[in-house]
């Protein structure tokens, strides 16, 4: 991680807050990606033991061509049925350092999760559980996604990541390049 990066973790208030551990490493994560020239998304998974099961940050562009299914949230739970298919799902709480988009709230239904975290609040692309088909506000009600009771220094930290900390608009034009079939620059 390069050293400004570092100092914005290093710089955080001691834990108060239930969740500031895990909005750390969200944040980690999530400056770890903006260094990716991705994303500045960071996730992780936590058991009802409190402990670190899986994390993930966004990779869109990680691979030399443009992977749309590579937001961070999407990896995590990859990584879930990939590497922990025994564990069971219902005690297991998602922390993401931006509020999930549409594809990562469905998946987030689909996977079984049941309590999903977020520090940044993403009010152009934050979905919000309205106008559901019938199965799917069915799913939806087993789950819960609110903003995490995380020190103010994270939700600001997590927010600064995604539009504040990379150029926006030059990702975006990345994006509608590779739907150009035009390789990432
Ligand atoms: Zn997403």
């Amino acid at each position: 991680m390069n050293s400004r990066h570092a100092a914005l973790l290093h710089n955080a208030p001691h834990s108060h807050m239930p969740a500031d551990t895990w909005a750390r490493l969200c944040c980690e994560q999530a400056l770890l990606a903006v260094e990716d020239g991705c994303y500045g998304v960071g996730a992780v998974l936590v058991t009802g033991a409190q402990e670190l099961l899986c994390s993930a940050r966004n990779q869109v562009f990680a691979d030399g061509h443009y992977n749309s299914a590579g937001h961070a949230e999407m990896l995590l739970l990859d990584q879930l049925e990939n590497e922990h298919p025994a564990q069971d799902r219902s005690a297991l709480s998602l922390y993401v350092s931006l509020q999930p988009c549409l594809m990562c709230y469905g998946r987030i239904l689909l996977a079984g999760i049941t309590c999903v975290r977020y520090l940044a609040r993403d009010k152009p692309g934050g979905f919000i559980n309205k106008h559901l088909p019938a199965a799917w506000t069915e799913l939806s009600a087993r789950t819960c996604v609110r903003q995490a009771d995380a020190d103010p220094y994270w939700i600001n930290l997590a927010e600064q990541a995604i539009n504040h900390l990379q150029d926006r608009q030059a990702l975006r034009q990345r994006v509608v390049a590779a739907w150009h079939g035009q390789p990432p620059e």
